[in-house]
């Protein structure tokens, strides 16, 4: 649905084809989470693609943010909450890693906090971690 409204947006004449009802297939099951941070291994991502690591960045983080406009420039009824995305840790060893990615995310110029989980808002059972933002939510 957002590539054809974009498609409009830009000119396009677009026809959205759908057996069902718009929003049926996966889009209406998921878990509703608008990653802001590359998924897999950010670590080796860092290690093999060190340069590109700015726009691998960027790429989420203005995908998450694009939804959110379209969310709210549109009323989507979606009760979505910009929270951001938590990495939590419930180890010393876990809290070491997550600050590593937290500190290449930064670098890269991702928008990322750092803390516990007090001051992340998040149950006392975690140690901490960090949250990631989409381009908007900083
Ligand atoms: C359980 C689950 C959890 C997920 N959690 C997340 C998440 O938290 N965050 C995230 O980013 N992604 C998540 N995903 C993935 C994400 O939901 C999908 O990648 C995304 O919704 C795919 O969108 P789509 O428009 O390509 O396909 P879909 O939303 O599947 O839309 C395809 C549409 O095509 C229609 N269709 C099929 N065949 C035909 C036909 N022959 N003629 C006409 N219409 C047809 C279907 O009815 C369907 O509505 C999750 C997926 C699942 C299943």
């Amino acid at each position: 649905m957002a590539t054809a409204l974009r498609l409009a947006e830009h000119g396009v004449d677009a026809v959205l084809l759908e057996s069902a009802f718009c929003g049926h297939g996966s889009g209406s099951r998921n878990a509703g989470q608008l990653a802001s941070a590359p998924g897999g291994d950010i670590q080796l991502l860092n290690l093999l693609y060190r340069k590109r690591m700015p726009a691998i960045i960027r790429l989420p983080e203005n995908a998450a943010a694009h939804v959110e406009g379209l969310i709210e420039a549109l009323g989507i009824d979606c009760d979505y909450e910009a929270t951001g995305n938590v990495f939590v840790a419930v180890s010393r060893g876990q809290l070491g890693r997550t600050r590593r990615i937290a500190k290449i995310l930064r670098r890269a110029g991702a928008h990322v906090e750092e803390g516990t989980a007090g001051e992340l808002g998040i149950p006392h059972g975690f140690l901490g971690g960090m949250r990631a933002r989409s381009a908007a939510g900083s």
